[in-house]
């Protein structure tokens, strides 16, 4: 059904999977493997204030066509920047657009916003966390939408798998039918820029439970850490947040250097950061916990 037309406009490849499942890390990879990119445009859709996803990949790829999209999830609040971002794109000799989706947008919204002129959605990959996935299910707060997210996906991209055992991996709740990948796999870093042209167009399967009330909303804010904190106060900072916390990210200029911070399902992780962007956290949890969320801020010491 109009093929024709579909193959000349063009295609967007959406990576999407829930916060901390390794969205960036794998854009990243997949843009270190390339060499030629000037065809290729890079979306960037972060929930919070600021794009940490963004800034990680411009650092690391200064010459591509990455274009951030913040403050908001295109899927829901923020639709109208994506059709920006889109007639932007048109103007530049573009072939393919790689989007990766905030950790809460929902994949079948997003390709039906794909379905924009002189553009198609052409496979949505949906990031699993072997790790954290049957805990994420599990949650109160966010279980519904974690578990839609992989209900909704063309294909499952399964991330930390070096962290579970074989039979955890295989016993992960997921829909092994559908095509997956492990996040490694040299194939996928290909896949997900090349799109072959005679690939399948595949709608998502429309989920009734889409309007579902009981649908996740969330939150975010910003926390800029006092200067020079130390990497000690910092842990103990993060170590303390709340356990309904689903994810902080960012930029600090500790008193040891400028480190990136990772906080995913209570797990916290730094890493060296080539240059200051300033000092910022985007802190993002469910949305009924705003007031304690802003809360536990104000009340740090
Ligand atoms: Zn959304």
């Amino acid at each position: 059904m109009a093929s024709n037309r579909q193959l000349s406009t063009v295609p967007i490849t959406i990576l999407s999977g829930y916060l901390g499942t390794g969205k960036t890390t794998l854009i990243n990879r997949v843009l270190s493997a390339h060499q030629n990119l000037d065809h290729v445009a890079v979306l960037v859709n972060d929930f919070g204030s600021i794009n940490i996803d963004q800034a990680i990949i411009a650092q690391a790829h200064p010459q591509g066509n990455i274009l951030s999209l913040a403050n908001g999830c295109i899927c829901c609040s923020i639709a109208n920047d994506f059709s920006s971002a889109l007639e932007h794109l048109a103007g530049l000799d573009i072939h393919h657009v790689l989007l990766e989706a905030s950790g809460v947008a929902e994949p079948a919204k997003l390709h039906r916003q794909c379905l924009y002129p002189g553009y198609h959605p052409h496979s949505n990959f949906v990031l699993v966390d072997a790790l954290n996935f049957r805990k994420q299910c599990a949650d109160k707060y966010v279980g519904y939408l974690v578990r839609l997210q992989a209900a909704q996906a063309d294909q499952l991209v399964i991330s930390k798998t070096d962290l579970v055992s074989e039979p955890h991996l295989r016993e992960l709740p997921i829909n092994w039918n559908k095509p997956n990948w492990h996040s490694d796999d040299p194939e996928l870093l290909t896949l997900l820029i090349q799109p072959d042209a005679t690939a399948r167009i595949k709608t998502p399967n429309h989920d009734p439970a889409a309007a579902n009330p009981n649908s996740a909303a969330f939150c975010s804010l910003t926390w800029q850490p006092p200067s020079s904190i130390s990497l000690h106060k910092l842990n103990r900072i993060l170590a303390g947040l709340p356990s309904y916390v689903q994810r902080v990210k960012g930029f600090v200029d500790t008193a040891e250097g400028v480190k990136q911070v990772h906080f995913v399902a209570g797990n916290i992780a730094f890493s060296d950061s080539p240059q200051a962007q300033g000092s910022h956290l985007v802190v993002i949890a469910p949305a009924s916990k705003q007031a304690a969320l802003e809360f536990h801020f104000r009340n740090l010491s």
